[in-house]
Formats: C-alpha cells, sequence, structure tokens
C-alpha cells in the first residue's frame, strides 16, 4: 500500500488483510470474537462494500468483545457430565451457523455433542454455570430443554433432553455442575417425539447485543471448557 493512499484506502486493505485466529489462541476472548466476527461479517456483509463493512466491523467488534467477557465469566464447567471410566466418550464439532433444514431452512445456533453409546438418559447435562432455570418443557425444534440464564445475563440452551433432573423447576436456582437431566434424542416433532436423529446435546449460547438476542459460537468456548 502507497503511503500517501487515502484512510478510506487502508480501511480497504485492513479489511482485506483480516486473518482468522488459529487454534492456539482460543484462550482468548479478543480472539474469539474476531472468529465469530468473520462468520459473521460473511453472512451479513457479504453483499456490502467492504470498506463499509469494515467501518460498521469495528463497532461490532466492540459489542462482541464485550460479549465474550461477559459470558466467559460466568462459565465453569463442561455441559455434559462423564469420567470415561467406562471408555465413554462426547464428541462435537464446529457446526455453529451451519444450514439445517428441519422446520424450515435455517441455520444451526449451537454445538452437537454427540455420545460414544447412543444411550438416551446415559449421559448427564451439567450446568456449565451458575444462574437461574428460565424455560422448560417442550419445543418442536428442540425436544425437552432447558434453558438457564447465568448470573451476567448470557442465555444457556440444553435440547433433546431424554429427561429432567427431579424436582427442578423454572425459577430454581443452579450452580456450576449441578446435573440438569440427562441427554436423550427427543424434537422434531409433537411433545414426547424420539429417536429422530442419534442422541446428543444440542448446545446453544445467547447474549444480548444492544437489545438483540445473538447466538454465540460454543465451539471454541467448549473446548476452552475442556482444557
Ligand atoms: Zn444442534
Amino acid at each position: 500500500m502507497a503511503a500517501n493512499s487515502t484512510p478510506l484506502e487502508q480501511n480497504l486493505e485492513d479489511f482485506r488483510s483480516f486473518e482468522l485466529p488459529t487454534e492456539e489462541e482460543n484462550d482468548n476472548y479478543r480472539k474469539l470474537a474476531l472468529r465469530q466476527l468473520y462468520y459473521e461479517q460473511r453472512r451479513t456483509f457479504r453483499k456490502v462494500p467492504c470498506f463499509f463493512a469494515w467501518q460498521l466491523d469495528k463497532e461490532i467488534l466492540a459489542g462482541w468483545e464485550d460479549a465474550y467477557a461477559t459470558v466467559l465469566s460466568d462459565l465453569k464447567c463442561f455441559p455434559v457430565g462423564y469420567d470415561g471410566t467406562y471408555g465413554e466418550t462426547v464428541s462435537y464439532e464446529n457446526s455453529w451457523n451451519l444450514a439445517r433444514n428441519y422446520g424450515g431452512n435455517r441455520r444451526h445456533e449451537g454445538v452437537d455433542l454427540m455420545t460414544s453409546n447412543n444411550k438416551p438418559g446415559y449421559f448427564p447435562a451439567v450446568s456449565i454455570c451458575d444462574g437461574t432455570i428460565e424455560k422448560m418443557g417442550w419445543l418442536e425444534l428442540g425436544g425437552y430443554r432447558i434453558g438457564i440464564r447465568s448470573t451476567h445475563g448470557a442465555y444457556l440452551y440444553y435440547a433433546h433432553l431424554d429427561s429432567y433432573r427431579k424436582g427442578l423447576a423454572i425459577g430454581d436456582m443452579v450452580k456450576a455442575g449441578d446435573i440438569l437431566g440427562y441427554l436423550g434424542n427427543t424434537g422434531y416433532g409433537k411433545e414426547g417425539t424420539k429417536g429422530k436423529f442419534d442422541v446428543h446435546l444440542h448446545f446453544g449460547i445467547y447474549v444480548d447485543i444492544e437489545g438483540k438476542e445473538v447466538s454465540v459460537n460454543p465451539y471454541y468456548i467448549l473446548k476452552w471448557l475442556e482444557q
């Protein structure tokens, strides 16, 4: 870039040289925010001239950083409980924001944690933070789900449960590490529908950014919680 370039040209150059953080940098929430910004950028700004996108991005990035700081400050545990005594494993990929078809074309607002034995009711779903039970009950897409509002306002969404831990009710306080229920394969139909897919936990994280509820990519946060 020439030394006498205009600020607009510099912005454009900055935008083009935008780099994704590496896997090793995931412990830094600013890098996490940048990574999510990259996905949001592709989705939202694809048809906008680059320099406009970049100018908007700086403001959005500040919002994402705050949101990640909020989320990360509350989170303490991995959302599935297991110790591998019998060789159990849980696996997941970065499927956030990929296309989904059931219930109309939509985006995948979470990560699916798959279990090694595919047995409903075997693996506990664990609260990853202190918080309050805000939602329970059936959703066509989510099956038996539970939603926890964390201390600093993030919403943690656990879907496709086989059952809830006995005695839990909306409004109850939970602590990080508390069992919320057991993983299953419920959803994609009327109440009680099971077995339309393999047992897994669909796990979503939502935060408010300027009054709008936004889905955050749980993938890097899960990697961080697993460390
Ligand atoms: Zn899912």
